[in-house]
């Protein structure tokens, strides 16, 4: 397969955990997210909508196939929160420290801490048509943040069959062996692989 991807994400930790799962990947070529481009704002209704503003907004501007990332934190005891609002949970602007405190302080000292990463991965091609792909992880809210790790709400999420590890306290390469990003980037890539085999 022969694919050139501008990445969407204007995160820097999002774009760089992009980058190391992509790389390697036979016949795809990354490119970096042009400096300038405006943030595009997210008001979409679902992850999946969300990832096509970000990926088209780039295609637009760029003329190229562009790849997105969304993801959201679904924690079960605050009925699916933060989910879409998990970047700015604890307000515009807001820090990774203070979304991670504001949701420590809303679990208290709730049993219930179940939890799971969702991330849709999309691009979206020059002539419109899309291909996307889903990653679940599954786990749960520990009660203090623990590592050094990761980005965003890592230090607080353990996920299941980490031995109750946060996702800050393993290596990148752990990471990246289980996560929600990994999960959808692997379906992804195999979706391309399958559409630009088709077409050449
Ligand atoms: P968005 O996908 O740009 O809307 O951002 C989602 C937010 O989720 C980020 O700002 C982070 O706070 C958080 N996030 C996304 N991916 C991860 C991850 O892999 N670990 C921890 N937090 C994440």
């Amino acid at each position: 397969m022969r694919a050139r991807l501008v990445v969407a994400s204007a995160n820097p930790d999002k774009a760089r955990e992009i980058a190391e799962l992509l790389e390697g990947v036979e016949g795809i070529e990354l490119l970096p997210r042009p400096a300038g481009l405006p943030d595009v704002e997210e008001t979409g209704a679902t992850l999946e909508e969300n990832a096509r503003l970000k990926a088209g907004a780039v295609m637009a501007a760029t003329g190229e196939a562009a790849v997105a990332d969304d993801t959201g934190l679904e924690v079960r005891a605050l009925g699916g929160a933060p989910g879409l609002y998990t970047a700015r949970y604890a307000g515009e602007g807001a820090t990774y420290q203070d979304n991670v405190a504001k949701l420590l302080v809303a679990l208290g000292d709730g049993a219930d801490r179940r939890a799971r990463f969702r991330t849709v991965a999309l691009v979206m091609f020059p002539d419109g048509s899309e291909v996307s792909a889903q990653g679940v992880l599954d786990g749960s809210i520990s009660t203090v943040a623990r590592g050094g790790g990761g980005f965003g709400y890592d230090p607080v999420f353990v996920p299941d069959a980490c031995g109750g590890r946060t996702l800050a306290e393993l290596a990148t390469a752990e990471k990246h062996g289980l996560s929600h990003r990994a999960l959808a980037f692997r379906a992804l890539t195999a979706l391309l692989g399958d559409r630009l085999g088709r077409t050449g």
